[in-house]
């Protein structure tokens, strides 16, 4: 059995207890792997690491730092299908579905590359007599980052290459549920020319972020999670006077407006919906047609399409999405599909207790259609986090924005329409943090920074793009007078410059 151990300092460690926990493939739910669970011990051992890994490190040139992100572009590169292949093993999202993560993240690697632009600081000559103001980016020490399950590989690199590039040492706490995928990003990095000590890896669940958290070496943390843990560790890592950005969980709407062109509209919804078995905190869950007529005409478009979903393991080329990732998570899904029937939801594809032959012990979900969703109903409110889109009908443009604005997430949205009007409307009072116009899943690109409103984010910074320079870095001004020869006496009034 494949043990999965931390990497402190460049080298494997299987930690200072026995800990671990069952690794399993979705598809087949077999357990695959055994990982390490770390504790406090670890932490420390790699926060040591990282420490001592610091000074070498922040002292390299910018510019030779980012040497280190265009290695790492190529590598990537040559490596996606390895990349991608490790994240379907253990999350079981089909081959071409990671293939599309290791782009996105290779989006932030490269805005990585150029850091030595972003770090260059500002500087004002003859702010007073004989004196020059200069502002610059620090970075911050040693930083951690702890990770979902849903992207094993593309959400570390939305944190690491932005923090190393800043000049920071960091801690990886990545699911326990699919860790291959942080380990093989740790040997892309050795691979890259990355020093040892400089990326770290703990795995293991809430003993590590605990002791991740009263560590008082570890200067930030970046968290992407569901938005109770979220929640937890902002609260808890500010109280230990940290830095804290938390990215929690979404229930995300799109709006379809009479005047949509409803094939579209369906070919976003059936791809947003059900990619990835709607394990994306950017999956869109809940359709939102305005008025009967545009709902009636799109469940007609979308009821065919969710019952001939092509549903199989990774391995399967025709495959439009695999299993959900355990089988807790299957029983948690059908649990909300029940209680969305129970409530008044009218089911029109019920994917409850699907088996696919030869992979009977497999965590698979069917694709779920449901119409007549409404506020009140659990099925609503909450996240399902599975391959569920629900159907809740709009009475008016009005209603289905304040609809939106009423929920208690704010991760992403869109509409969908041909009228310029409505969608500069929409984006403007919509209360989301992501806006998609006719654009089903807006996730920005690298060179912007990605975050939601509402609970589901915490925290002020959004993640990678500039956002991340401000968070992995502090403001450091320096206001020097030269030549130093210059004598004005003691000065006892507030220094005017003048
Ligand atoms: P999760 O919150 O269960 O786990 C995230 C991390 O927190 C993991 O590393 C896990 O080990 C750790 N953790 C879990 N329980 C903990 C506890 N009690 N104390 C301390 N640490 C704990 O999330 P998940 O199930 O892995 O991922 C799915 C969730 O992530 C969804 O809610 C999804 O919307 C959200 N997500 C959000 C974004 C975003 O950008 N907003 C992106 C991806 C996923």
């Amino acid at each position: 059995m494949t043990l999965i151990k931390h990497i402190i300092g460049g080298m494997p460690s299987s930690g200072s207890t026995d800990h671990r926990q069952d690794v399993y493939n979705p598809a087949t739910g077999a357990v695959v792997a055994q990982v390490c669970l770390g504790t406090e011990a670890e932490v420390t051992a790699a926060v040591e690491a990282a420490k001592a890994a610091f000074p070498a490190w922040s002292a390299t040139s910018p510019a030779k730092r980012a040497q280190v992100m265009f290695a790492l572009r190529e590598v990537m590169k040559r490596r996606a299908d390895d990349i991608a292949r490790t994240i379907s093993a253990e999350h079981g999202k089909t081959h071409n579905d990671a293939l599309g993560e290791v782009a996105r993240a290779l989006e932030v690697v490269e805005y990585a590359c150029g850091i030595a632009d972003k770090l260059k600081g500002d500087f004002s000559r003859d702010v007073g007599p004989g004196i020059d103001t200069c502002a610059e980016r620090q970075a911050l020490g040693v930083v951690a980052g702890i990770t979902p399950f849903n992207f094993p590989s593309m959400v570390p690199l939305w944190m690491i290459p932005m923090a190393l590039a800043c000049g920071n040492t960091f801690i990886l706490k990545p699911s326990e549920r699919d860790p291959s995928s942080a380990n093989l990003i740790h040997d892309l990095f050795k691979e890259a020319g990355l020093p040892d000590g400089v990326l770290n890896v703990i795995h293991g669940g809430k003993a590590a972020v605990d002791a991740i958290i009263a560590n008082n070496d570890i200067q930030a943390i970046s968290f992407v999670g569901s938005t109770p843990i979220a929640g937890y560790i902002y609260r808890n890592g500010c109280a230990a006077g940290k830095r804290v950005q938390a990215l929690g969980g979404a229930k995300n709407h799109m709006v379809i407006l009479p005047d949509a062109d409803l094939d579209q509209a369906a070919d976003a919804l059936m791809g947003a919906g059900f990619g990835s078995a709607g394990e994306r905190c950017m999956a869109i869950s809940v359709a939102v047609p305005v008025g009967d007529e545009t709902a009636d005409r799109l469940v007609e478009k979308l009821t065919p399409r969710v019952r001939a979903l092509k549903i199989g393991p990774p391995s399967d080329p025709e495959a439009e999405m695999g299993p959900v990732i355990s089988a807790e998570a299957r029983e948690r899904i059908e649990n909300l599909i029940s209680s969305g029937a129970k409530e008044g939801a009218e089911i029109l594809v019920d994917g409850r207790g699907l088996e696919l032959q030869g992979y009977e012990g497999g965590f698979w979900v069917g694709g779920t259609l449901l119409d007549r969703v409404s506020p009140d109903m659990t099925v609503y409110k909450q996240e399902i986090f599975g391959p569920v889109l629900s159907v809740l009908r709009a009475e008016s443009y009005d209603y289905a924005v304040a609809l939106i604005n009423r929920h208690q997430y704010g991760n992403g949205t869109a509409i969908f329409t041909r009228d310029g009007d409505a969608a500069r409307d929409f984006a403007k009072r919509i209360q989301v943090g992501m806006v998609g116009i006719n654009v089903p899943i807006p996730v920005p690109v690298g060179t912007h920074s990605f975050g939601g409103w509402k609970s589901s984010i915490f925290g002020a910074h959004g993640i990678y793009g500039p956002e991340a320079v401000h968070f992995y870095t502090r403001l450091k001004t320096v206001t020097s007078r030269w030549p130093a020869g210059i004598r004005a006496g003691a000065e006892f009034t507030f220094p005017t410059m003048g």
